[in-house]
């Protein structure tokens, strides 16, 4: 039995009511047992605790779509859009190993945890070989980070390498020897889904990926509507206005699928979404980098659809920071409306946290600090230079914090960080080992052209 007592912090649980208060969470086994304001009468003896004084104490932060191996190509192509960076992404197929994944996803996950997410969506899509996905997957149980595994599946286009079309059948055969064996309950979960339809899937692989999902009870990922592009080639190739519309007609919207990106939809489309329950999950420095456009996000808020936050792969972000992508999620809307007040940072913050939860199938289990949930909560120093003074907290943790103000870092009650020192992981041997995949990687894709 673990008991762990946090005190004298700034308690922003982050649920429907705005609110924030000093006092003291107490965790038993992983769960939220207390959350109270004022300071705990009793200091239980053997009961560990830490002090959470000048931090805010919130929810982890959930990153709701990322590809971690991706930290290895940080800034290698830079100034393409969406069409032709694909084409090298999913080239890199060709050459990369399960060890580029293995050191790639754990040194994006402890990037993940030292800027406080304690969940992540990895969005899977390239497996040359099965054991990509396992690589990836034990890096993510090393990491000691909630996730969810979103094993992606393509099987058509001009840019995908051949080594990574799958027919589905053996695709889901992949899936099924995952699932048989992790167990879900040790804080992972799994999706399935098409990759970036249509681009890269066949409406053959559409109907049958419904139907694998609800047979598994997984939930559904997908690129949808990135770029113009992606909407020109369902115009093009299937006759639809847009990917939303194209993909309802397999019954891929639905409470249980979360749509990254989906920038270019229009509002009926956005109506859809709201109507069949789907999450999106925003990437917006991703969307700047590659130059996508902005998504509808005001829109979607008021029509009451879901969403959430993403850094997206580093290789379109160039980090996995989501303090960086929520600030990023307010400023590019105020720009975008040429309107300060258009998105207020409370929203901004759900969006981070129980936003993410509830496109994950998550919502019961974390984002929100309340009694019964998994402990996952991070302590956020705000007695700093850039923090101080404080006039409105939800702003200044959107606006002011930085991910590096981040002290401690907690998943289902285990202490992954404390005071920016990370407890069960040595950096320095986990950055060594990412240069050495990152070397034998680049020299590998000076092999190829695109
Ligand atoms: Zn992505």
């Amino acid at each position: 039995m673990s008991e762990l007592t946090i005190k004298n912090a700034l308690i922003m649980p982050m649920t429907d009511t705005r609110k924030c208060f000093e006092g003291y969470v107490r965790i038993k086994d992983g769960v939220i047992e207390n959350v109270m304001e004022g300071s705990p009468r009793d200091d239980i003896k053997g009961r560990e605790s830490i002090d959470g004084t000048g931090c805010v104490l919130m929810p982890g932060l959930v990153n709701a779509h990322t590809h971690l191996y991706q930290v290895l190509l940080r800034a290698v192509w830079e100034d393409l859009e969406l069409m032709p960076w694909l084409r090298r992404i999913y080239g890199c197929a060709r050459v990369l190993r399960p060890e580029h994944f293995f050191a790639g996803s754990l040194l994006g996950c402890v990037e993940a945890i030292r800027s406080g997410v304690t969940t992540v969506c990895e969005h899977n899509f390239l497996n040359p070989s099965v054991e990509c996905a396992f690589e990836t997957l034990r890096a993510i149980q090393d990491s000691g980070l909630r996730a969810v595994f979103a094993r992606t599946i393509m099987d058509t286009g001009e840019i995908v390498p051949e080594c990574v079309k799958e027919k589905p059948d053996a695709a889901f055969r992949h899936i099924e020897n995952i699932l048989a064996k992790y167990d879900r309950s040790a804080g992972l979960s799994f999706m399935t889904g098409p990759n970036t339809p249509p681009i890269n899937t066949t409406p053959g692989l559409l109907k049958e990926i419904r139907r694998f999902a609800d047979d598994k009870s997984l939930g559904i990922s997908a690129h949808v509507a990135e770029s113009k592009s992606v909407v020109e080639c369902v115009r093009r190739e299937h006759g639809k206005e847009g990917v939303v519309e194209f993909l309802q007609e397999f019954g891929i919207p639905g409470p249980n699928s979360s749509f990254a990106h989906s920038v270019h939809i229009s509002s009926d489309e956005i109506a859809l979404l709201k109507q069949t329950g789907t999450s999106v999950s925003h990437n917006p420095v991703s969307n700047m980098m590659l130059g996508d456009g902005v998504a509808p996000v005001v829109e979607m808020l008021r029509q009451g659809v879901n969403v959430a936050l993403g850094t997206d792969g580093a290789a379109s972000n160039h980090s996995q920071d989501l303090f960086d992508t929520m600030k990023a999620a307010s400023l590019l809307q105020k720009v975008h409306h040429q309107d300060a007040g258009v998105i207020d940072p409370y929203s901004v913050l759900r969006m981070a946290t129980i936003g993410g939860a509830k496109a994950l199938g998550l919502a019961s289990i974390c984002g929100t600090i309340e009694v019964g949930k998994r402990a996952d909560l991070i302590l956020v120093d705000i007695d700093t230079i850039h923090s101080q003074p404080i006039n409105d907290i939800f702003s200044q943790i959107v606006h002011c914090a930085k991910a590096s103000d981040v002290r401690t870092v907690i998943v289902n009650g285990r202490i992954l960080m404390r005071e920016r020192e990370l407890v069960q992981h040595h950096e320095k041997v986990i950055l060594t080992n990412a240069r050495k995949a990152h070397r034998d990687l680049t020299e590998r894709l000076a092999s190829l052209s695109f």
